[in-house]
């Protein structure tokens, strides 16, 4: 490589999820040929998003203020608890649902592989909202994969413990599918879990 910057930068864009050395290297040439008023704006919003957001102290997702704005907000109901494992996973609730309620973000979901227990996942905090007596639901939206739902198990009992009703989210056939393209597992767990109507 001509420029030791040049392999640096190619080297950290690995860090994006999805790209490889292909990839970051068709990055860096591409901002270097072709657009470094768009690069600078990108390095610039990555060093103050990295040093300004942090956790808010109530749901642990992403916020620049101690508390988020969503949990301070006046027009959300507080008797409603849903449970997430990412922030990303909150915004993908916010954007598809009416939902009026608000969050816990996990920031995880139980690893013990990983070293992720109760209480990496904050679980103590949690229990003591519930203990608080405003939280009428837990909703668990953790994903249907076997450390979702072990995650969503540990969560339950939780509930049960603070006298919470708990709830899971649905899962099963999406919405414009046919039965036979459906992979058996989700055909299972949407067949175990039909409603009565
Ligand atoms: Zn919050």
């Amino acid at each position: 490589m001509s420029s030791p910057l040049l392999s640096e930068l190619i080297d950290a864009l690995r860090c994006l999820p999805g790209v490889g050395a292909k990839t970051a290297q068709r990055m860096a040439f591409h901002v270097l040929e072709r657009d470094r008023i768009g690069a600078k704006r990108l390095a610039d919003q990555l060093a103050a998003a990295v040093e300004r957001i942090g956790n808010c102290a109530r749901c642990r997702t992403f916020s620049e203020t101690a508390v988020c704005s969503l949990c301070a907000g006046p027009s959300r109901d507080q008797s409603l608890l849903c449970v997430v494992e990412t922030p990303v996973d909150q915004l993908a609730i916010e954007q598809a649902t009416g939902y009026r309620g608000v969050y816990f973000v996990l920031l995880g979901r139980l690893s013990p592989l990983d070293g992720l227990g109760p209480k990496e996942l904050g679980l103590d905090a949690l229990s003591q909202r519930l203990g608080e007596g405003v939280v009428q639901e837990l909703i668990i939206a953790t994903n249907p994969t076997v450390e979702g739902e072990a995650t969503a198990h540990m969560l339950a009992q939780l509930a049960r413990a603070a006298g919470v009703r708990a709830s899971r989210l649905a899962h099963g056939v999406p919405l414009g599918g046919e039965l036979e393209y459906i992979d058996r597992g989700t055909l299972a767990h949407a067949f175990g879990g039909r409603q009565v109507l």
